[in-house]
């Protein structure tokens, strides 16, 4: 596991935006971030786990959490331009931006992968990270710290059979992050870094690997150090640089 060690109030008076917020390692990253004194802006499409996101903060007494529904499928880069004004005007700025929502899609060859379900895929997972990173930035710019963490895979690193549209993303995702990280680099306080979470025991995992036994994985919650460390003033200057929390 990445050896960090958080202090309590690391992100203390942050504002952090989480995608796919309502589950999985979105939630855990959402929760402990709350916990250490951000306020966190909640994204996903299920308003309803959202909603257990929220109340899981509140019950940690961590600062009032925002709910913003949306579904990255579906929003248009002027839904995305308005999330961004919507932030400006309750918030003033942003100070790190969690790229975390992702789709499986099918593990399929690609002589067979359905086209549809390639674009949704591409849609979700790399095409919906450009969209926000472009509207958000003007806000992460304000920031005197900020960090914007994408969300790849062990399969965006070296591809693997049958991992098809999912492994592709991921590798767009890297290759987002590294021209992203050198066009912010040395002219802004936007650091820009990717992680790969490693197997770990979520619905995603679960759904790729239906014979495996869950309880060998680690949780979400036991890969949170980098995605700590990353988010705090710890990784000043760390930028363009792809981490594994395991
Ligand atoms: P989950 O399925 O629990 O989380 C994915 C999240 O993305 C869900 O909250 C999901 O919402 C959201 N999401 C998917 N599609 C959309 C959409 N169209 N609009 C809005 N939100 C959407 O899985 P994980 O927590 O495991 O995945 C988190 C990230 O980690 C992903 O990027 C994944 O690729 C990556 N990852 C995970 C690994 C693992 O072993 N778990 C390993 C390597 C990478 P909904 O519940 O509504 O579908």
């Amino acid at each position: 596991m990445f050896d960090y060690q958080a202090s309590p109030d690391l992100l203390k008076g942050r504002i952090i935006l989480v995608t796919g917020a309502g589950s999985g390692i979105g939630r855990s990253a959402a929760v402990n971030y709350a916990k250490a004194g951000a306020t966190v802006i909640l994204t996903g499409r299920n308003i309803e786990q959202l909603e257990q996101t929220y109340d899981a903060i509140e019950a940690a007494g961590g600062p009032q959490p925002a709910i913003y529904p949306m579904d990255l499928q579906g929003a248009t880069p002027e839904d995305y331009e308005e999330m961004g004004a919507n932030i400006e005007q309750n918030f003033g700025r942003l100070d790190g931006l969690l790229l975390n929502a992702g789709q499986l899609g099918t593990i399929t060859p690609i002589a067979h992968y359905d086209p549809e379900k390639w674009m949704q895929v591409m849609q979700v997972n790399v095409n919906s990270n450009f969209f926000m990173t472009r509207a958000l930035l003007p806000l992460l710019r304000l920031s005197e710290d900020a960090s914007v963490i994408f969300t790849s895979s062990s399969v965006g690193r070296k591809g693997r059979a049958h991992w098809g549209a999912y492994s592709v993303s991921k590798f767009a995702v890297e290759g987002m992050m590294q021209v992203l990280a050198d066009e912010e680099e040395g002219v802004s306080p936007v650091r820009v870094n990717s992680i790969n979470p490693g197997a770990t025991r979520t619905a995603m995992r679960a759904s790729a690997f239906p014979a495996e036994n869950p309880g060998t994985l680690p949780t979400p919650d036991e890969i949170m150090p980098v995605y700590m460390y990353l988010m705090g003033p710890d990784s000043k200057g760390v930028n363009g640089e792809a981490f594994n929390a395991q």
